[in-house]
Parts: structure tokens; sequence; C-alpha cells
């Protein structure tokens, strides 16, 4: 194919404009960015090889090299991994090949708009980041396993690229960076390795740098030899430890170690909410180093998006998200998982299957769980934070993961009658406080705190000083099927069926009562039944309501107005 110049699709186009106009507040991030992408490339090709060789032509010396160029003022980012063919350049680099891709420009836009700069960094820009230091990229590439067709990309970040083909040598990638007037400091020796030492220390495969030192020749005796001059020596460096991090002991890794860690393998640009990094031995042998991240990504509640940590067995990288590891209601967790026990060669399919991964998913299970049940009791203020950024999905559980239920119900969060807006109560909390009389936890579902509160079904329970939890997530209608109860009181809907709040003394009253307003109002409630009577079941006397005159009632088993709602949005 000759050359052709593409326009972006809208949405990259949007994005650079973001990059390079709004996430100014660290720059330096575009090199692991860089060499992220370079690492994860190199974990492609090695897992491929592993089913077939031949792809690897003789080269396994696996490395991420950087090319430093004063002269030309580039800095070139070349590995040895994977590489792309034309099409999936195309499909990686001029969209966005994340799940929603409106909706994540969208979010990051508003992130902009909301003039708050650092809200950006948690999307994870990758590749475009080149933009922030760079006024035209370079990138050619070529795919292990197809030695004639390389692919020569070039954009100046402006809305178009152009596409061609080339001959490439060696298989994998390289990009240059032809860096801004500005930036040239990214040539710089020293800058480079202080930026490789801080984010990209634990890349698994080196990162290397030729460094040329000036010498003055030594004679035998250590003396410099008079009018012998000096000479220039080039030697290849490695910069980063390589050091796996979730091999080593906990005292041995800082807490920006791990943060970084963190943000290499969640491609989120914030510091993660909790770190939790344990070793399992016995029946599973396994390493695990699971990250809490402190919000909540903006596609958490889409089909498409892709979760699971990543799996490795015995150092060597498989996949980069193992559903198999983790149930969907923990999705958001991220991470490693090293195992010792499975086979190297262990397919995608088994993933699916395997006894041992279903072992090292309930014990990573029970680690998260009882992680954030310690954080609950321990740090009360954290664990609200975290809540309301995935208490819905952990919600999830309830209806998922039945074995874990005892668990999970004490990790529950509610707004009530009695809590201040912003405020929960737990379970436990609210069969603390029960008054004597009350046997039931009582819960009312809706779209918002504001709007219940409004509700008349609450009258009688104001009226008698009983806390009515306000349930307004979706899933929440699930959450109370799948409790049913707790501490052996069952859960009972406010709004459904005939809640029975009084004593035998005060229903007696309150039967009498109801006896003479048949008599006086028995036509009123007859021609009301007439004129409703396609639309309501039926038209009674109750004892619920206090101040209102009149409220509408579900079945005791059939939808309430909240389960409508959900099912209209559903389309059912
Ligand atoms: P992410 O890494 O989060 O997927 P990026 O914008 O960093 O997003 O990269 C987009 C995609 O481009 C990658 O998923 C990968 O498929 C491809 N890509 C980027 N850099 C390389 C590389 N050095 N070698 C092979 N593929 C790459
Ligand atoms: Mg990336």
């Amino acid at each position: 194919m000759s050359k052709a110049t593409k326009q972006f699709q809208t949405e990259v186009t949007q994005l650079l404009d973001l990059v390079i106009h709004s996430l100014y507040s660290n720059r330096d991030i575009f090199l692991r960015e860089l060499i992220s992408n370079a690492s994860d490339a190199i974990d492609k090709a090695r897992f491929e090889a592993q089913s077939n060789e031949t792809i690897l032509e003789g080269n396994s010396d696996w490395k991420v090299k950087l090319i430093p160029d004063k002269t030309a003022g580039t800095l070139t980012i070349r590995d040895n991994g994977i590489g792309m063919t034309m099409a999936e350049v195309e499909e990686n680099i001029g969209t966005i090949a994340k799940s929603g891709t409106k909706s994540f420009v969208q979010a990051m836009k508003a992130a902009a708009s909301a003039d708050q700069p650092e809200l950006i960094g948690q999307f994870g820009v990758g590749f475009y980041a080149s933009f922030m230091v760079a006024d035209k990229v370079t990138l050619t590439t070529r795919r292990a396993g197809a030695p004639d067709h390389g692919t020569r990309w070039e954009s100046a970040g402006d809305g178009s690229y152009t596409i061609e083909d080339c001959t490439k040598e060696s298989r994998g990638t390289e990009i240059v960076l032809h860096l801004k007037e500005e930036f040239k400091e990214y040539l710089d020796e020293w800058k480079i390795r202080s930026i490789v030492k801080k984010y990209s220390d634990f890349i698994q495969y080196p990162v290397c740098m030729d460094i040329t030192r000036t010498e003055t020749p030594k004679g035998v005796d250590g003396e410099e030899i008079e009018g012998a001059g000096t000479i220039e020596k080039t030697e290849e460096q490695t910069l980063n430890s390589m050091k796996a991090i979730w091999a080593r002991s906990k005292s041995e890794v800082t807490e920006e170690e791990y943060k970084e860690f963190y943000k290499h393998v969640s491609h989120d640009f914030e510091d993660p909410f909790k770190t939790i990094h344990f070793a399992a031995e016995g029946t599973s042998e396994f390493k695990a180093l699971l990250y809490l991240p402190a919000r909540k990504p903006f596609d958490l509640f889409m089909a498409e998006r892709k979760r699971g940590v990543q799996l490795y067995v015995r150092r060597v990288f498989i996949t980069e998200k193992c559903e198999a590891l983790l149930p969907d209601y923990l999705r958001f967790v991220r991470g490693v998982v090293d195992s010792a026990d499975l086979p190297l060669n262990v397919s995608r399919e088994i993933l699916q299957e395997d006894v041992q991964l279903k072992r090292i998913q309930k014990s990573l299970v029970g680690k998260v769980l009882s992680t954030l049940t310690e954080i609950k009791e321990k740090e009360y203020d954290q664990y609200l934070t975290f809540w309301k950024e995935f208490g819905p999905v952990l919600k999830e559980g309830l209806h998922f993961d039945y074995a874990n239920k005892e668990k999970l119900q004490e990790l529950l969060l509610f707004q009530s009658t009695a809590t201040e807006a912003g405020s929960y109560v737990s379970l436990k909390e609210y069969v603390e406080r029960m008054p004597e009389a009350q046997k039931e936890i009582y819960y009312i579902t809706g779209e918002d705190r504001e709007a219940l509160e409004q509700s008349p079904h609450l009258e009688a329970f104001r009226a008698k000083g009983f806390e009515v939890l306000f349930l307004t997530d979706p899933v929440d209608e699930w959450v109370v099927q799948a409790l049913h109860a707790y501490q052996e009181k069952s859960l009972k809907a406010v709004d459904r069926g005939d809640v029975d709040l009084d004593s035998e003394e005060e229903k007696k009253e309150k039967e009498k009562k109801q006896e003479e307003a048949k008599k006086e109002f028995g036509s009123l409630l007859e021609f009301i039944k007439n004129r409703l009577e396609s639309k309501v079941k039926e038209v009674r006397f109750s004892n619920r309501l206090t101040d209102s005159a009149c409220c509408l009632v579900a079945d005791e088993y059939g939808m309430n107005a909240n389960m409508e709602r959900i099912m209209k949005a559903m389309n059912q």
C-alpha cells in the first residue's frame, strides 16, 4: 500500500486535544506509558512463543531500548515484542481501543471542564501521552511471525495520520518522538534514568540505554598517560532493577513502588485506595498483589468491559485479564496473581475450568472481603468513601456468592430515616437500635433519598419510631431478595402487602375504627373502586397513613413501583 493520509476517529481527535492542552500536570509519564506498552508487547510475544516458537526468529533477548538523539532532537523507544500488523495499528492507534469510547471521552471532557485537571489523570491515555512532549510521532512496527510486512505510522497529533507499508528487519515496535523544543530535557541521560527508576523500575524486562563516557586512558600503573588525550567508551546499561514486586516480601517494597506498580497493571493514573499483598501456601501455592482502586472506572457497569487480574505462572506472564480469578462482583479489583502450580502452557479455555484457579479465587475473595471488613472496623471514614464508589457492585455478591453471604451482609451500608443525608447505617447497627416493639427490618426502594423521604408509606413508621432503610440502587431489589432476613429479622418493604405495626390492643382499636368508617364512608369506597376499576386491584381503608389521604400499595408478592421502574428501564 502506498502512503495514505487518514483522519482520526472524532473521539481520538478530542482526546488528543485534551492531552495536549489539559493534561500538563506531569509530562514525565509519557515515558512510563510507552515503556509499559513495550513491556505488554513483550509479554504477548513470550506467551505466543510458548505455542509457536518460530515467531521468535531466534531472538528471545527481550529488551526495551531507549535511544536519545540530541542531534536529531528525538527520543526513540524500541521493543522486540509482538509488534502490530497494519490492521492492528489502525485499530489500536487510530481509534481508542477501549470499551465505550464515546462515554470515555465524554467523561474525560467533563473532568476537564469541571476545571479539575487532576481528574483527567484517572483516564489512562496511554500511547497518546506521547503528544504531551512531541510534535511528531513516528511508529514503525512489524508483527512477530510476519517478516515481510512492516508498517509505518506518523502523526503530528493534529487530527490526521499517515500510514504506509515499510520494511523492518526485526520484529517489534519502534516509536520515535520528535520532541518539542521546550521538552528537549527528555534527551538528558539523568532525566531519563530518574524517570525509569521512578516509574518503571519493576518492569520485568531490561530497559536499556547506551551510555557514553569520556575517559582518560591510564597506564598499567594506574597513572594517566601524558598526552594520550581522551577516549569515548559506549556501553549498554540496564536502567531498571526488574524485580517482580509481587515476588518480594512486603518489607522490601516501598509505598512508592506499590503505587507505581499499580499504575502499570491497572492503567489507572491515580493512586490505589488499598494494596493487598500476600502469599498462599498449602493446597495451592501462589503470590498475589491486589489493589482496590480509589475511584470507580467510568465503564464499571458496561457489559463489554473487560475485567480481571493478571495471571503469571512462575513469573511468566500468561494473560492480562484473567476473569476466572475473581467473581464478577469484585470486577474492580486489579493486580497480579502468580501461581506456582499451574502448567505454563495453560490455554485460555482451560483457564475457565481449572480447579486450581477456583481454589485461588476462593482464597482471593476471602482476602479481599476480610480486608474490607477490617477497613470498615478500623477506618470507617475510609470505608465509607470506598463504599460510595463500589458499594453497588459489591452488593451484587449477595445475589451471586451465597457462600460469602455472612461476610458480605456485614459490609452493607444504607441510608435510612434515622441517618442524615450522606451518613449510613449497617444492618448490625440497625438491629441494635430497633425499639423493642419492632420485629422486622423495614426498607423502602426508590430512585433517591429526597424522593423517598416524601413517601406517605413512611408516615406510620415515623409515628412508631421505626427506622426505615432507603434502598436507592437498582441492585437493591436483588439484595433484599437474597438477604431475606438478618439476624432472623425478616426484611420487609414498607410499600408491599399489609404491614403489621401494631400490638393486639392497638389492632382491636383500629379495627373498631375501621368498622365505623365502613359504615360511614362505605359508599365512598364503592364509588372510588368503580371509578378506578381498570387501574387498581382493590381500594381499602388502611392503618398505614396518618397525614396523607391515600397511597398506592403493591401486592405482597407483586412488583412494587421501584421494581416496575427498573423493569421498564430494562425494556421488560
Ligand atoms: P493500553 O495500553 O491501555 O491498551 P495504549 O494507548 O497505551 O492503551 O495502547 C493502545 C494499544 O496499542 C495497546 O493496547 C496495544 O495493542 C497497542 N500498542 C501500543 N504500543 C505497542 C507496542 N509497543 N507494541 C505493540 N502494540 C502496542
Ligand atoms: Mg498502554
